[in-house]
């Protein structure tokens, strides 16, 4: 399968703002995308309301907590929360380099989905800075399973994604999505699929003091007799579910540091399982390999891109 991939590191053209609040604490969050040099990766700096700052790289190494979100950091008084929809955007987009500016614990929800982020980024505009961008290509298969769940890397050419669901629920049941991941395809099929959950569950992360910003605003909620409560019902007929469980695979991957040259599947997955595959991945080896696009060209297929020392660049890593 021909692919075309963009072989140059990225970086925003301009800087860019978003207020929204955290979907956890329920607080108004201000978060500015800043321009980065080639090599920065995705950086988050949380600004500390005593004026100390806690930085992370959006790496698989830093990731602290996954049971509800995503979490870089594992100390709660200074970790950032929920980067997946954000990631999502930015790996979607093919940003390589950025510095992600937070005034609080967590990353704004907006509106549930990716959407804001895709649009903002593409309103200010991506900057090509010349220098070659590295792929972590996956050269054999890994995968881990827990209970009736599963999450595997294969060998491709390109990048692809086959997420399925399994929720005991009429309305959401089995759901699967396939396809390889381009800005196209993720922004048509995936950016708008927005976070879901039932209002039993929601309920009971209320009373724990979780969720106190999820609304009907940021969230499809599903009653207890198995119906949408939204008015405006669903984005996408039927299977918003799994294209939102997709767009929350793409994020959580994106924690590699790198674009990745492969295929992730996963069954009855979340940001746990994407989170402990990632690290299987990254501690084999002989699993992967670091490569990067064979000439200054802009149309390649992935299987062309050529192996590079690790020990150059190895973005992953703290
Ligand atoms: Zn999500």
């Amino acid at each position: 399968m021909a692919i075309a991939l963009l072989g140059f590191q990225t970086t925003i053209a301009a800087p860019l703002t978003l207020t929204g609040i955290g979907v956890h604490s329920g607080r108004e969050v201000s978060i500015t995308f800043q321009p980065a040099e080639a090599g920065t990766g995705v950086l988050f700096l949380r600004q500390h309301d005593d004026g100390s700052t806690s930085e992370y790289r959006a790496v698989s190494a830093h990731v602290g907590n996954t049971d509800l979100c995503t979490v870089l950091g594992t100390n709660p008084a200074r970790s950032i929360a929920t980067i997946e929809h954000v990631m999502a955007a930015i790996y979607a987009l093919g940003l390589d380099n950025l510095i992600v500016e937070v005034d609080g614990a967590e990353m704004p929800i907006m509106d549930g989905s990716s959407e804001v982020f895709i649009d903002a980024i593409e309103q200010v505009g991506i900057t090509n800075l010349g220098v070659k961008r590295r792929y972590i290509r996956v050269i054999k298969p890994v995968r881990i399973e827990s209970g009736a769940s599963w999450s595997e890397f294969l060998p491709y050419d390109g990048t692809r994604f086959e997420v399925e669901i399994d929720f005991d629920s009429q309305l959401i049941g089995r759901q699967k999505w396939e396809g390889d991941l381009t800005a196209e395809t993720f922004k048509n099929e995936l950016s708008r699929a927005r976070t879901f959950g039932f209002m039993r569950d929601v309920e009971r992360l209320w009373a724990a003091g979780f969720a106190l910003g999820s609304s009907l605003e940021n969230s499809v909620v599903i009653s207890d007799d198995d119906t949408v409560i939204n008015v405006e019902g669903l984005r996408y007929e039927k299977d918003e579910f799994v294209r939102h469980k997709t767009l929350d695979a793409v994020g959580d991957l994106a924690l590699a540091g790198a674009q990745f040259i492969g295929c992730y599947r996963s069954y009855r997955g979340g940001h746990k399982m994407n989170a402990n595959a990632l690290k299987a991945l990254l501690s084999d080896p002989t699993a992967y390999e670091v490569v990067e696009a064979p000439s200054r060209s802009h149309q390649v297929r992935a299987r062309e891109f050529v192996p590079v020392q690790v020990s150059e660049f190895a973005p992953w890593s703290a």
